[in-house]
């Protein structure tokens, strides 16, 4: 019987019963089984015996193989294989178990489930097998009967299904594990909304999402409370930064706008709408679905968003301190330091075109002592309003008090447009005020590579076009920086050789016309260098000015002028009187009346034998504190020389203010006088020195006719090539004898 039962598979038909309660409609879906049997009527019987079966929704698919090896390649082709029906003697006693460690060890498939089954009892295998490989089930075959191996197929795919899910469960926190640790790293906000975004794609499978928030303190100039896009995936860029009004389709708006204010989540069957809040910084998430989550999905997803959202806490703080550290808390624009990072990927960007630039704004000191630091204020902010109109996406700045920085393509930032932004003047509380300003800028083609080199490189430009005269604007070239460093050195080896004493002090004689002789004598300084080479004061008065080196060099000249007006009494030329050159910078030294008349009572000389030649340029600045400091001098005797009269730009009523004793005409005037017509200028110049009741020199005299011109207009007094050429203290004394 037993025989008879092992070959006669009817049995597989006993007792067809109590089926109904798990057979469901099945929904397309299927659950792969593969048979493995080396006898081809166990494949059919099985499939037969199992026809209809649903299990879980779900129709069964067969796979068949008829060896272990055809049963291993066939589970590494389906990686979808849930159960597997597993002779254990086919090709070999043992190809079964083979087959049963090639899913555990090889493929370490645990997930798999298998039902063994045996022709024999003798072949039952060990029970160490059935608990170390995980096998749902031993059978022999006279146990198939339907009903056994419906229940047995039955438990085998319920269990599979929850270690499926126990393991998709594990996945997806491991998943939310790693995203909150990653979003955690995420500093900008921007970042975070899209790392978030993604995540919960693979959470979701969502085919659209949106990250939205309150756009204040996050963009740029939001100041009310409307939702605005931080994030997006499957939308477009152009959302970014954008009103939620933006994305164009109401029902979205209304379900995100709802589930802010409700401070809830909502879930239909093709959307979600996720609320996430920490630390009173609030979000909502839309996601578009492609099919209704499932329990286990909507469950991942909210331990995600709590893992998550103490993330959007941290951005917000973080931003918080970059606002802090980057931002100019007046106009709420990118401060200096910022400045030079946007100067740094400005010259990693790829157009070609782009412009960086400095605005300065000038005499902005005066308008904020004179009407107040909050009036100063509003200026600024009406300024930054002003120049955001230069539009096409141009980056600005606040990089110092009065100083803006701007990056962007040439046809918004040059010359033109920056200028046009101060042809109408700005309003400030009550105030229309006109401003001009000045401007550096640099192209990227002339840029170097690093923010801190570019913006020193714009400040170069920028005080070229401050101290220029022409034009307000100026364009950085590689040649500036040259010439920087080369002003820079020079500066260091004139303050070194001046403290080794290679500054000389050398006399040009000055005549009177009327008598022919010597009445006085410029001091003119002369720089011999280590190496013997003398450099001229046109080259490096100007950096003894720039440097600030010129107020002790001034000093020291002064003296030396003294310690000569006195060797000059000495030899009995007492009537011979000293002109020194004197600069802007030595007037602002508070003490530079009482250093002038300390020096005549130190070298024990008459005050009217000194002279001090100033030039027009010296009013422009601070023209009273000049003035008063001259009258003082005056008022001690010192005598006043106005020098390269003519040549400057200060208007008539301030010179008429200044203390003076003698006009000096440019030699400028002088060069052409003999020839006709070319005399005006000099020939006013005297005669203006006669209505003022000046004595009148003229300089550069080179040529014979030109001292004949000079007399004929009643010039004064005369210095130049023609008579005598800059020479040291005791050629002077030598030149004096010889003239007397
Ligand atoms: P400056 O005060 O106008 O001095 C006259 C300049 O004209 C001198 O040049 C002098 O050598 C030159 N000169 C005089 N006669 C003739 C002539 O017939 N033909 C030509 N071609 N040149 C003539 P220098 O010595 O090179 O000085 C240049 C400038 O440097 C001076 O112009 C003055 O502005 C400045 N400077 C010189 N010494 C001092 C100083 O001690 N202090 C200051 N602050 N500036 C000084
Ligand atoms: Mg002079
Ligand atoms: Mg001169």
């Amino acid at each position: 019987m037993q025989a008879s039962e092992n070959t006669n598979d009817d049995f597989l038909f006993i007792d067809d019963s109590d089926e109904d309660e798990i057979l469901h409609d099945g929904n397309g879906e299927t659950w792969k089984v593969l048979i493995v049997d080396d006898d081809p009527e166990i494949h059919s019987v099985t499939q037969l015996a199992l026809s209809d079966l649903i299990v879980l929704g779900k129709h069964l698919e067969y796979i068949h193989a008829y060896s272990g090896r055809d049963a291993c390649q066939l589970i590494e082709d389906h990686d979808d294989i849930v159960l597997v029906l597993l002779d254990v003697v086919m090709e070999t006693d043992d190809a079964g178990l083979n087959v049963v460690k090639h899913i555990r060890e090889t493929l370490s498939r645990q997930d798999i489930r298998i039902v063994l089954r045996t022709g024999q009892p003798g072949y039952a295998p060990e029970e160490s097998v059935i608990k170390d490989y995980d096998i749902n089930d031993y059978k022999t075959k006279t146990e198939l009967t339907r009903r056994k191996l419906v229940t047995t197929v039955y438990a085998a795919i319920r269990s599979y299904q929850q270690i499926h899910s126990v393991n998709q469960n594990r996945i997806g926190l491991e998943k939310i594990l790693a995203a909150a640790a990653e979003l955690l790293e995420l500093h900008s906000i921007h970042e975070y909304a899209e790392g978030v975004l993604t995540q919960l794609k693979q959470l979701s499978e969502s085919h659209g999402s949106v990250f939205c928030a309150r756009g204040q303190g996050i963009i740029e100039g939001t100041d009310d409370l409307s939702l605005h896009i931080l994030g997006q995936l499957g939308h477009s860029d152009e959302l970014i930064e954008q009103k939620l009004s933006c994305i164009g389709r109401t029902v979205i708006q209304d379900r995100i706008t709802s589930s802010f204010t409700q401070k809830k989540n909502d879930y239909g069957d093709d959307y979600a709408v996720l609320y996430l809040t920490s630390g009173g910084y609030r979000a909502v998430i839309y996601l578009d679905l492609a099919q209704v989550l499932t329990d286990i999905e909507i469950q991942l997803i909210e331990v995600f968003l709590t893992n998550v959202s103490i993330g959007y806490e941290n951005v917000h703080l973080f931003q918080k301190l970059r606002n802090a550290a980057y931002r100019d808390w007046l106009t709420e624009l990118p401060n200096r330091l910022e400045f030079v990072n946007l100067l740094d990927k400005f010259s990693d960007r790829e157009e070609s075109d782009l412009v960086a630039a400095l605005i300065d704004l000038n005499h902005f000191s005066d308008i904020n002592d004179g009407l107040g630091q909050d009036l100063g204020n509003k200026l600024l902010l009406a300024v930054t309003e002003r120049l955001k109109e230069l539009g096409g996406n141009c980056q600005f700045a606040r990089v110092g008090a009065d100083v803006f920085g701007v990056i962007g393509p040439a046809d918004c930032v040059n010359p033109e447009r920056l200028i046009s932004l101060f042809h109408r003047s700005f309003t400030a509380g009550e105030h229309r005020l006109p401003v001009t300003a000045s401007f550096g800028l640099c192209s990227k083609s002339s840029a170097g590579s690093q923010g801190v080199q570019i913006l020193n490189q714009i400040n170069i430009a920028l005080n070229l076009a401050k101290k220029s005269n022409h034009e307000n604007f100026v364009y950085y070239k590689q040649e500036m920086e040259d010439e920087t460093l080369w002003r820079l050195g020079m500066i260091r080896q004139l303050r070194t050789d001046f403290a080794d004493d290679r500054l000389e002090l050398w006399y040009q004689p000055q005549l009177s016309l009327v008598t022919s002789k010597v009445i006085g004598a410029e001091a003119l300084l002369r720089w011999r260098t280590a190496e013997g080479k003398f450099i001229s004061p046109a080259v490096f008065i100007p950096l003894a000015e720039y440097s600030g080196l010129i107020v002790e060099i001034g000093d020291w000249v002064i003296n030396q002028a003294c310690k000569q007006i006195k060797v000059l009494e000495q030899q009995n030329f007492d009537h011979v009187g000293i002109s020194v050159n004197v600069s802007i910078p030595q007037f602002k030294r508070e003490n530079f009346v009482d250093s002038i008349i300390q020096a005549t009572i130190n070298h024990d000389v008459k005050p009217s034998k000194l002279e001090l030649e100033i030039t027009e340029n010296i009013l422009m600045d601070e023209p009273q504190v000049v003035i008063d400091a001259l009258v003082k001098l005056k008022a001690e005797g010192i005598s006043i020389a106005l020098d390269d009269f003519g040549t400057g730009y200060s208007s008539m009523s301030y010179l008429q203010k200044l203390p003076l004793d003698r006009l000096k005409v440019d030699r400028a005037f002088i060069t052409d006088i003999a020839e006709p017509g070319q005399s005006l200028i000099a020939d006013t110049i005297i005669n203006l020195g006669k209505q003022m009741n000046l004595k009148v020199i003229a300089e550069g005299i080179e040529e014979e006719a030109q001292e004949a011109h000079l007399i004929a207009q009643g010039c004064d007094e005369v210095q130049g090539f023609f008579y005598a050429k800059p020479m040291p203290a005791d050629e002077f004394l030598q030149f004096l004898r010889d003239n007397q």
